[in-house]
């Protein structure tokens, strides 16, 4: 016997956008763009991508076709976030930071037919050109000043859109694919992961749980994570679904361009990468910006050192929601939620490991933890094992390949990192498999020696990598940025000392080096490959006092 409710389809132009043109049509959507911050509202936005989608048919774009964008967060390419997947196209979101030939091998693999670029990356956009091997997208440059003349036959967005008559959307199947996003791939080529309606609108609903994100109606986000970047962690389509305030920063994201915009525009949500959160620490501590507007601040991406927690807590009084993810799972899969488990009155550094745990997956992520044989690893906070996860946000397979192959197998997402899962269900994640470092058969987390290395007073930023060793296999080497107070005065035998107490003997780093800034990739992680290739070996000058045979003993 079937339910006998609606088979209201899941797409998009029937669950998003009518609550954003209808519901919430007054609700402000700000953007900086250049100096100045242009003011628009959900409803303008939903009238002006009718518009796009009409120019964009006009130009032949029909179903399935994919329509790239090569911009940083702005409102108009929020435009385009809901008419392309509305009329049955695909978004084709392109990270801007990439390297010409990345982009062009991406643009090539999904046979773009369009791409909308603001103006600033026009520049960068033209670089990619030549290197095309498909016939080039038709170029809709997103100007800042519409009266700017342009070359090379790029129509300029304004007057496109100006001219096109507002399109209907069409009924859609919610298995339609609505948006696309290639990995940012640390090996090998990138890959090309394919939502779906379905896949997005589900995705958009956990991010409005209250175990969730916890977004609603009540707030205005401040979205740092970039629109390039895994849909900008699904936030644009799960603040027009809840109703929430957009504020889209452009792109300079310096921490005073940052805290300037939390300080006049008074989000009470954000969302970005440790690094960035790291940078308006920073910049705190002098200046001193007001952001007591913030009720919390989603950080992802990378593991949330707990000193930047604690900081973020006890100096600004913001808490850090910490949220794990990956271009393949939307990107949301679990947030640090305290667990009820633990009750009122827990000890603060409990309380603190949990917050800074990856936490539990949300609903609809379903979660497990296996051995090099597919085997389950116990869930007692002990034993290792991958994070494999599956539900109806995950990637079964990545674009153009015949098979979901090795990465997809048994029906689960392998995602590569290895963690333990606690009797809460809270996972930790050690490190990537293949940032581990294996010493003597066992596996050192550089994710916990970082974390570590980072509560250190002196220490700004620190990265541990594998260097290889004839005895242990492996040996952990410290790649340490020092606070510029402390540039003269930290020394590498400090931080021995610091760790000793806090770690088994054999886990204390074989050597420290002090570099500059730790390399970041193109979404602002550490970019460890960058820092293998730096150090092969392990550098003359940096080795510790303590031998590891000693260290073994421990
Ligand atoms: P990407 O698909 O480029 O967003 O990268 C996904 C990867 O980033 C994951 O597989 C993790 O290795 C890492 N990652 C994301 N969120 C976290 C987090 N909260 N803690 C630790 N690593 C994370």
């Amino acid at each position: 016997m079937h339910g006998l409710m609606m088979d209201f389809p899941l797409t998009i132009p029937r669950m998003v956008l009518p609550r954003a043109e209808g519901l919430f049509a007054a609700r402000p959507v700000d953007s900086q763009v250049g100096e100045r911050l242009h003011r628009s509202t959900w409803g303008a936005v939903a009238d002006r991508a009718r518009r796009l989608g009409g120019a964009l048919a006009e130009l032949g774009i029909g179903p399935g076709d994919r329509v790239a964008t090569f911009a940083w967060n702005s409102y108009r390419h929020l435009e385009a976030y809901l008419a392309v997947p509305s009329m049955g196209a695909v978004l084709h979101t392109l990270n801007v930071r990439l390297f010409p030939d990345q982009v062009a091998y991406i643009v090539a693999h999904a046979q773009d037919r369009v791409v909308l670029v603001d103006r600033s990356l026009l520049t960068a956009w033209r670089a990619v050109e030549p290197r095309l091997t498909i016939e080039h997208p038709t170029v809709i440059v997103m100007e800042d000043d519409p009266d700017g003349s342009l070359d090379g036959g790029a129509l300029a967005y304004e007057p496109t859109i100006g001219a096109a008559e507002p399109l209907a959307w069409p009924e859609l199947d919610e298995r339609t694919a609505a948006a696309m996003c290639y990995t940012s791939g640390t090996t090998g080529d990138p890959k090309g992961v394919v939502y779906s309606h379905r896949s997005t609108v589900l995705h958009s609903l956990a991010v409005g749980l209250a175990d969730g994100l916890g977004l609603s109606a009540s707030d205005r986000v401040l979205v740092v994570v970039p629109m390039f970047h895994a849909n900008a962690w699904g936030l644009p389509y799960a603040a027009a679904l809840v109703g929430a305030s957009l504020i889209l920063p452009g792109r300079d994201l310096s921490p005073a361009a940052l805290c300037g915009l939390i300080e006049r525009e008074r989000p009470t949500f954000a969302a970005g990468v440790p690094t960035i959160w790291l940078g308006i620490l920073e910049h705190y501590r002098i200046h001193r910006p007001d952001l007591s507007s913030l009720r919390t601040t989603v950080v992802g991406g990378s593991a949330v050192a707990p000193a930047l927690m604690a900081a973020f807590e006890d100096e600004l009084g913001v808490p850090i929601l910490h949220a794990w993810g990956m271009t393949e799972t939307s990107p949301i899969g679990s947030t640090a939620h305290l667990p009820a488990e633990l009750g009122r009155n827990s000890d603060p550094l409990v309380r603190r490991s949990y917050l800074c745990s990856q936490g539990r997956a949300v609903s609809g992520v379903e979660m497990e933890l296996l051995d090099g044989a597919g085997q389950p690893v116990p869930h007692d906070g002990e034993a290792m094992g991958e994070i494999c996860v599956r539900g109806p946000w995950i990637a079964s397979q990545y674009y153009g390949d015949d098979q979901p192959g090795e990465k997809f197998a048994g029906g689960w997402l392998h995602t590569g990192d290895v963690a333990t899962i606690d009797l809460y269900g809270y996972v930790r994640i050690t490190d990537r498999t293949k940032d581990l470092v294996k010493s003597g058969g066992e596996w050192i987390s550089s994710v916990e020696l970082e974390g570590l290395l980072m509560s250190h007073p002196d220490v700004l930023e620190a990265a541990v990598i594998a260097v290889p060793d004839q005895r242990w296999t492996e040996r952990p080497l410290a790649c340490v940025v020092p606070r510029p107070h402390a540039q003269d005065r930290l020394r590498a035998e400090d931080l021995i000392e610091y760790l000793r107490p806090q770690v088994a003997r054999w886990w204390l780093p074989d050597g420290v080096v002090f570099i500059d800034a730790v390399p970041k990739t193109s979404v602002g992680k550490f970019d460890k490959k960058v820092l293998r290739a730096r150090f092969p070996a392990m550098p003359a000058g940096a080795r510790s006092s303590v031998s590891p045979q000693q260290r073994a003993q421990g």
